[in-house]
């Protein structure tokens, strides 16, 4: 059976910063429930979030009490002694001296690939697991089936971690189904990212929870996932300690769905369809990158609200908030810089030109 693992990477914040006291509440109840996975990497939070996990968890905690794992980051690598430089200062930042499961972080058919293969990634996490430095090697996963079963084949990994819920399972370009065949074909252990695609299936519209009053759509978008064979970590990036202990909850029940679920799951499938959304899950990765500071998922956020309720002015108000303190999306320049970090392989010059037309020529606000 799925453990659930806890992901760093939406950790509490106040003004600005993740409140450490709110993090160690949360860790504690977690390992008190007897699950023990934390997820962070070099990049989650500028590396905020490996120093709070050195904090909250490491450094209180018994290191045989739980599992760290941690990502190595190609848009970081010039060279090979990079891969060194920066598994040293992860071990600084969390205070331990080996890492349980460490991973190449968004391997994909692009950039991040080339980098891992140019520099000998794969092969140098292999000589690190037999120094003892990580105890497994994997990778996260955003690319297509065939280069996931091409990587496979030339490299032995202990596990990968995917993106896997019920929105994406046929989705062009994620292909999560597919992705889970290929691991399940060869037993290799599937970890999940975005059981609940970045918070989404957690917060669905009042038009589609009105006829589903009773349940808890993160519960359900979790149980769906659940229920998938060759899963041995789903993580969930957690930010409230009420929302880890209905995960917790979620995970001890391990209720299978009931047709009033599954009734759900077809609802949200058929809705989000038809509107068409930015599938962006906020994971911030192309923020770093962008000449013109533009908050893009933020953009991207206005731009489905105005997708999902055309007849009303809320998107264009938090628009109107945001550009206040950073550049409309008609300030972008096209130089494809932000496509490259995007695990979602969004096209972001195009969508923010399609989001700009809508929100930068808005209606007048009062
Ligand atoms: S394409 Fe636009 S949004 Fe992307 S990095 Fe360049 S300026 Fe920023
Ligand atoms: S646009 Fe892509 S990289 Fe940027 S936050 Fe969204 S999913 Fe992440």
């Amino acid at each position: 059976m799925s453990e659930l693992g806890f992901g760093m990477m939406r950790l509490p914040k106040v003004d600005g910063k993740i409140d450490l006291a709110t993090t160690c509440e949360m860790v504690d109840t977690f390992l008190a429930s007897g699950q023990n996975y934390f997820d962070t990497a070099y990049v989650y939070d500028g590396g905020e979030s490996e120093i709070i996990t050195g904090k909250a968890v490491v450094l209180r905690h018994d290191r045989d009490r739980f599992n760290l794992a941690t990502k190595l980051p190609a848009k970081c690598l010039r060279d090979k002694s990079d891969r060194d430089r920066i598994f040293k200062t992860q071990t600084e930042r969390l205070g331990t001296d080996h890492i349980d499961y460490y991973l190449l972080h968004s391997v994909e058919d692009g950039f991040n690939t080339r980098i891992y293969e140019g520099l000998d990634c794969f092969k140098w996490g292999e000589q690190k697991k037999r120094r003892g430095d990580i105890a497994k090697f994997g990778f996260s996963y955003h690319g297509t089936p065939e280069l996931l079963e091409e990587l496979l084949d030339k490299y032995p990994v202990d596990f990968v971690q995917i993106q896997y819920n019920y929105l994406d399972l046929d989705d062009p370009i994620i292909k999560s189904e597919k992705l889970l065949e290929i691991l399940n074909k060869r037993k290799i252990p599937a970890f999940i990212m975005e059981p609940v695609k970045g918070g989404l299936l957690a917060n669905l519209p009042g038009e589609i929870m009105r006829d589903y009053p009773e349940t808890d759509p993160a519960d359900v978008a979790l149980r769906f996932v659940l229920e998938k064979p060759g899963i041995e970590r789903i993580l969930s990036g957690m930010s409230t300690p009420e929302q880890l202990k209905k995960n917790i909850k979620t995970f001890k029940d391990k209720r299978p769905l009931k047709a009033a679920d599954l009734a759900l799951l077809k609802s949200v499938r058929n809705y989000y369809g038809e509107k068409n959304l930015v599938s962006c899950t906020d994971c911030r990765y192309c923020l770093d990158s962008c000449p013109k500071n533009i908050r893009i998922p933020e953009v991207f956020k206005a731009y489905n609200s105005h997708l999902l309720y055309p007849n009303d002015n809320r998107a264009h108000y938090f628009y109107a908030g945001l550009i206040k303190d950073y550049a409309p999306a008609q300030d972008c320049i096209g130089c494809g810089n932000c496509k490259r970090s995007c695990p979602q392989h969004l096209d972001i010059p195009e969508i923010l030109k399609k989001a700009s037309t809508v929100l930068d020529h808005g209606p007048e606000l009062e």
